[in-house]
């Protein structure tokens, strides 16, 4: 855990509402500004400040993170589909610096994002 971090106090139940979902390694939980009518965030709770950062030890983590939403995505009924986003450094418009996977859904996706 990095005691800065926001997104590792919501793992960890120091802030922010119940999450979506929660578990030894993952946590789900509703971005606070949707995009879409379902816009959940999906996170490691290991703290890895973004893609770059992640290593081969992390790899069988991110694949359960995938999963995860997929799972998720289900649960809330997007069976016509959904869109997963990972937002990676400045020009990829990570505003938050712990890995996270957007997962979007309940409306049509424009291509190509903005
Ligand atoms: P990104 O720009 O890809 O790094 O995404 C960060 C996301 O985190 C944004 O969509 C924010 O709306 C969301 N966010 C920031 N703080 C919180 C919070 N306390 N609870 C839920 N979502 C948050």
């Amino acid at each position: 855990m990095s005691s800065d971090c926001i997104f590792c106090k919501i793992a960890a139940g120091k802030i922010g509402g119940p999450p979506v979902y929660q578990d030894e390694a993952i946590t789900a939980f509703k971005d606070i500004n949707p995009q879409a009518p379902v816009h959940i965030l999906l996170i490691p709770n290991k703290h890895i400040s973004s893609m770059n950062e992640a290593t081969a030890e992390d790899e069988a983590l991110l694949g359960q993170l995938m999963r995860t939403a997929a799972q998720i995505a289900r649960n809330e009924g997007l069976g016509s589909g959904y869109r997963l986003v990972a937002n990676t450094g400045p020009d990829g418009g990570q505003s938050v610096f712990h890995i996270h996977l957007h997962l979007l859904g309940g409306r049509r996706m424009a291509w190509p994002p903005g």
